[in-house]
């Protein structure tokens, strides 16, 4: 099995070696494994990178903000040729794995700078290349400061669910998420997610998504989100690493883990279900014996890949996070089918389950409900993506605390059955 470990990058003379990252690159014995008999799972979710640039500055951007800059050597907008070799290599891969059904997200930057007509086109593209019977989920994640009701009157046509980031109210929104001027955003989402949420566009409204800040009330934003009756909420721990931990880590008064635990307490004692949280729903459906669904949390297989606006297959975006050339694999849907990606030994340790953990999260009791943590998480320079999360200290109190309080419930309910 070739080892794809040498892979050119936009914006760099010389291609990344990833040499920073031991594991998996030049640890990750992949023709071993295929002689054991291991086979790659198939990917089912393909994000569409349609847009290169925003119209925000978020100062925790992963994108513009931390160690991968190849955004600025990349076309800012997919051209159809792209576009249309994307549908292609998404069709052929369907076919060949026979999936009935794959999930395509439309993110950048920030998608809608695409244009409605670009984003009509390429939903019409992935649905026409698709080979019966399988089907497209679509969706689109947004910063929503240009969803008005003509756009969202044109994504209602082309069946295209959309997600909306937003931080809690007016002043928490606002101190992260301002344009490059300083003008917080706060009140055009507000605007667009009450019509997001109104009778006629709700059907679209997939859901609220939360960068986690431990310096807010986190009860008061869960109810902030609440007033917008999201179908789901999703809670992101902003991306750090071992070499680039985030200013709060480590601070006892004011941890993520409390944030997470103050909202879940919140969201479980409520007398009927608001809203899903998919973050906790996953862990107390792991904690309960079962798989996960989502790669960040349990020992789920990623089958997540990533097309930039240039045509290059990526790993999972949030990489970029680690240092530059971290998501590459040196592929591109001009030219290689999606397969490709699965020969490639950074979606291969994301594919591994246990065997892809550091000894110190196989030693943990917590392990197979954690699964060590959001893989860019993971990394630290020199060593790479085999060591517990830079949020190992968050995720194991959250996780106590929600297996303490899901036994305790079950408990209960099962002498009151007796
Ligand atoms: S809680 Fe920490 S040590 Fe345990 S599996 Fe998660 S990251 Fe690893």
């Amino acid at each position: 099995m070739e080892q794809l470990s040498a892979l050119s990058v936009p914006g760099q003379e010389r291609p990344v070696d990833h040499a920073c990252a031991p594991w998996p690159y030049r640890l990750l014995a992949v023709d071993a494994l295929h002689r054991r008999g291991w086979r790659p799972s198939a990917l089912r979710e393909f994000v569409l990178k349609i847009h290169q640039r925003c119209n925000l500055a978020c100062d925790y951007c992963y994108v513009y903000t931390m160690a991968d800059q190849s955004w600025r050597a990349r076309p800012a907008v997919m051209s159809e040729r792209v576009w249309t070799a994307a549908a292609n290599r998404i069709a052929e891969h369907a076919e060949r794995h026979a999936l009935d059904e794959v999930r395509v997200v439309l993110h950048g930057g920030e998608p809608l700078l695409a244009g409605i007509d670009r984003i009509a086109a390429i939903a019409e593209a992935v649905r026409t290349a698709l080979p019966a019977p399988v089907t497209a989920r679509l969706a689109m994640q947004t910063n929503g400061v240009l969803l008005d009701e003509a756009t969202l009157r044109a994504l209602l046509r082309c069946d295209i669910r959309i997600g909306v980031s937003l931080d809690g109210n007016q002043s928490d929104h606002d101190r992260h998420r301002s344009d490059a001027a300083g003008r917080g955003s706060f009140a055009e989402v507000d605007r667009a997610l009450r019509l997001l949420s109104g009778p006629e566009y709700r059907s679209l409204f997939s859901g609220i998504l939360t960068t986690v800040d431990p310096h807010t009330d986190p009860v008061a934003c869960y109810h902030t989100l609440l007033a917008y009756r999201p179908k789901a909420l999703d809670f992101l721990l902003p991306h750090a690493n071992w070499s680039a931990p985030h200013p709060d880590s480590g601070q006892a008064d004011r941890s993520f883990g409390s944030w997470l635990i103050r909202v879940f307490d919140r969201w479980y004692d409520a007398p009927r279900q608001e809203t899903r949280i998919r973050f906790f729903e996953e862990i107390i459906h792991v904690v309960l014996g079962g798989a996960s669904h989502s790669e960040n949390i349990g020992l789920s297989p990623a089958a997540v890949a990533v097309v930039e606006t240039d045509g290059a297959i990526e790993q999972v975006d949030a990489l970029k996070s680690a240092y530059q050339g971290a998501a590459a694999t040196g592929l591109s849907v001009l030219t290689d089918p999606l397969d490709r990606a699965l020969s490639h030994p950074g979606i291969i340790a994301r594919q591994l389950g246990v065997d892809a953990l550091s000894e110190q999260c196989r030693r943990c009791p917590l392990h197979r409900i954690c699964g060590g943590g959001e893989y860019p998480h993971r990394y630290r320079a020199g060593a790479g993506f085999r060591n517990p999360s830079v949020y190992c200290a968050d995720l194991a109190s959250l996780i106590n605390h929600v297996w303490h309080r899901v036994h305790a419930d079950l408990r209960a309910r099962l002498r009151a059955a007796r």
